[in-house]
């Protein structure tokens, strides 16, 4: 029950120790190995649960220990991780820690959320990302602009799935996980997060996870 025995870079718990983390988390101690595993993951966890660095950490830890070449064209972003969260300030958390965890790596995160100009956002993630965290209203609209497209995508990850529900969020997230350049099921690794398992949560779960591990803490 400690990060070091999770299997993460040195370089990644170096980063860990530095955020003041001493010990993993449930969410953390469970997350962990299965998304390091590659399978997809359904977890029930709350906000304050320590859910972010589960997902954040072995992602980064695979994205720096079997790169893959990152697409840069001044036309498109192709990233090869997507955090979708329901609002801009948790969206704003995300992309912090994950700059943290990365820090002084080649990971570059990029973030996008609504209730701005997409303007200066739409110059960021065309210079190209490994991980964008967005909310979906910002990244449904680049998607339809063209500027992102999903054929390099590793991770899918879909943080407070059930606030994404009352926000009204899941029709246009399942026309995108459903759009033509997604990567197939089973080639990507998809992760939900939800505090709570509504029918329609479930129903997400099995229609977008490929034979997904079930997690609650
Ligand atoms: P989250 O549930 O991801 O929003 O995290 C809740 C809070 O717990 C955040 O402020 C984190 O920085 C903090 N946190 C996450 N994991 C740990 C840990 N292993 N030890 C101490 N604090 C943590």
């Amino acid at each position: 029950n400690s990060f070091e025995s999770s299997g993460l870079r040195t370089y990644i718990l170096d980063n860990v120790k530095k955020s003041g983390y001493a010990t993993p988390t449930p969410v953390q101690k469970h997350a962990i190995p299965i998304i390091m595993d590659k399978r997809d993951l359904m977890a029930c966890a709350q906000t304050g649960s320590g859910k972010t660095a589960a997902f954040l950490l072995p992602i980064i830890h695979v994205l720096l220990n079997e790169p893959q070449d990152l697409v840069l064209d001044s036309e498109h972003c192709e990233p090869q991780a997507v955090i979708i969260s329901p609002t801009r300030e948790l969206t704003l958390q995300i992309f912090n820690e994950a700059r943290k965890f990365s820090h002084g790596s080649m990971v570059k995160t990029v973030v996008a959320y609504g209730g701005t100009a997409a303007y200066h956002q739409a110059q960021q993630v065309m210079r190209g990302c490994h991980i964008l965290v967005a909310t979906p209203g910002r990244l449904i609209d680049f998607v339809n602009r063209g500027r992102i497209t999903f054929s390099s995508l590793r991770y899918f990850v879909l943080d407070e799935a059930d606030r994404m529900l009352d926000l009204g969020f899941l029709p246009e997230i399942e026309k995108m996980m459903s759009h033509p350049t997604m990567v197939e099921m089973g080639l990507r690794q998809t992760l939900m997060f939800s505090a709570t398992f509504p029918e329609e949560i479930q129903r997400l779960a099995w229609k977008f996870l490929n034979n997904y591990l079930f997690l609650a803490v």
